[in-house]
């Protein structure tokens, strides 16, 4: 299954968000569970509303961001500054 930016891996039972970087067209992905994936995939359907903090809490900001705005690792430093936590 594909979806906007998840590729469902179920062998694995893993998926993984890809975004392309709206800065330097940059590709970042990263990895994330079967479930949690399907959440990131209902809340862009608006079929919850949980925040992305809460689907991915184990991620790093860095992470989170990817998935939020498709800003690559450098181009985060350059747009909010370097990660302070
Ligand atoms: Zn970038």
């Amino acid at each position: 299954m594909k979806f906007d930016k998840i590729t469902m891996h179920p062998e694995a039972g893993n998926a993984t968000v890809c975004r392309e970087c709206p800065m330097c067209k940059k590709k970042s992905h990263f990895i994330v569970t079967t479930k949690e994936a399907w959440e990131i995939i209902d809340r862009t359907r608006g079929l919850n509303t949980k925040s992305v903090q809460d689907i991915l809490p184990n991620h790093t900001p860095t992470e989170r961001e990817i998935l939020l705005s498709g800003f690559c690792p450098r181009c985060q430093e350059e747009v909010f500054g370097k990660d302070e936590g």
